[in-house]
């Protein structure tokens, strides 16, 4: 544990600074943290929570993860930043330790989830002209309904979200939305010979954490393969240990054609992005035609390699495998005899609670709040679905102390 030496900020002047500073584009619940370790975060006045968001879920290997903090320290003291005019001691070993971690050829380091999907959009476009033959501007990208792959112009021009969406346009063309775990409806728009990929999540995060039927993930691999199309699977909140395999994608012995990760490739400490690929597709960026300042700079590597490593070394598929099933174990024992809940759904530590059918409702913003108040923190995805996904560290006992809280929290509502 660390010493209790808390922020002299106070709750009231820290959230009047952001109402009064900050642009209003997140709704935060009334908490101020100062610092964080393993499973744990503090607020200003020292008081001690449950993170159960991770950072959505960038910190599956926990807050201030002190080897991931010694490979960010030591590097920064060493080289921060190189042109990508030069090369770096660090480059080639982490494209390497990502590419035989993966199975790839290639990796590509990016900063953000939303530039790695950016930077695949444009791989699956170029490749599409090059390789597949597309006319030159009728290119077509396929994204499942309700997706969620980050903010950018083109990528909320594929959301279905009105609000990630509305207001910004206009949107990007070459864009077709297909329902999620349809494959008829796949069937039919790979068919398409301008479609050059697939965008999917494996599991849908942010929308409310949908799991989709088993085999989709397989058949979607085999359409797209039929039809030339590529498979890109963004496993930015579900890769990394989340649902209890490395990927998601493990879970139906699927290896996507492109794979884009993000979030706890550096474990929360740094923002690193990556898409990976073999050679033949990996081979339409030339030199000019694509990067970034800060893409795989060396602080990014040492942090990534070491991240990786932590995931591996500490077993957190395994446990995340494990204890999410006691999780949804327990949480369904709930929902069959609270009627606050009605069921809960996910695979290893991301897991959600749907709390009612009704989107606009404020109870799981409630709920959240009463949450927090008995030490544990969870934020609603939409109005009625709580999205429960902690460090993957988490012991047992952990574990089920928070499933304690949430169950009291619950049944007091
Ligand atoms: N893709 C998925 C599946 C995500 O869940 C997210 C973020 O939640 C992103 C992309 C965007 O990542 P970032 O916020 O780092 O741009």
């Amino acid at each position: 544990m660390k010493n209790d030496t808390f922020s002299d900020i106070s709750v009231a002047e820290a959230i009047h600074q952001e109402d009064q500073y900050g642009a209003h584009n997140y709704h935060p619940l009334p908490v101020v943290l100062s610092r964080g370790e393993g499973p744990f975060v503090w607020d200003v006045e020292g008081k001690r929570y449950y993170d159960f968001l991770s950072a959505y879920s960038a910190v599956n290997q926990g807050h201030c993860h002190p080897r991931i903090i010694g490979a960010l320290t030591t590097q920064a003291q060493e080289l921060t930043l190189v042109s990508r005019a030069f090369h770096s001691d660090k480059l080639g070993l982490c494209e390497k330790y990502l590419c035989d971690l993966f199975g790839y050829d290639k990796s590509l380091m990016m900063n953000t989830g939303a530039e790695a999907v950016e930077t695949a959009i444009k791989l699956a476009r170029k490749w599409g002209y090059d390789k597949k033959g597309i006319p030159e501007g009728k290119s077509v990208i396929l994204f499942a309904e309700r997706n969620f792959h980050g903010r950018t112009s083109t990528i909320i021009s594929a959301s279905t979200d009105p609000l990630a969406r509305t207001g910004f346009g206009p949107y990007m063309p070459g864009i077709e939305v297909i329902p999620y775990n349809d494959l008829p409806a796949l069937e039919k728009a790979v068919a398409n010979p301008n479609v050059c990929a697939y965008i999917v999540e494996p599991i849908q995060g942010e929308a409310g954490v949908y799991v989709p039927d088993e085999g989709y993930l397989k058949a979607t691999e085999q359409l797209c393969r039929a039809h030339n199309v590529l498979f890109i699977a963004d496993e930015i909140q579900t890769g990394l240990a989340r649902t209890g395999k490395m990927l998601a994608c493990d879970y139906e012995d699927v290896h996507p054609d492109v794979l884009i990760l993000g979030k706890a490739l550096s474990g929360g400490a740094y923002p690193v992005s990556v898409v990976l690929a073999d050679n033949g597709i990996m081979e339409v960026f030339t030199p000019g035609s694509h990067g970034s300042t800060y893409g795989g700079n060396p602080i990014a590597c040492a942090v990534t390699m070491e991240a990786l490593q932590v995931l591996i070394d500490e077993k957190l598929a395994e446990n995340a495998l494990r204890l999410g099933q006691l999780f949804r174990d327990r949480m369904t024992s709930l929902t069959n005899r609270c009627g606050l809940a009605k069921s809960v759904r996910g695979k290893g530590l991301l897991n959600a609670l749907l709390i009612n059918d009704d989107e606009e409702s404020e109870t799981a913003w409630n709920i959240c709040v009463a949450l927090k108040e008995n030490g544990l923190l969870a934020k609603p995805t939409h109005g009625n679905i709580i999205r429960f996904a902690p460090p993957l560290i988490i012991s047992e006992e952990q574990l089920m102390e928070c499933c304690d809280i949430i169950e009291q929290t619950l049944e007091k509502f």
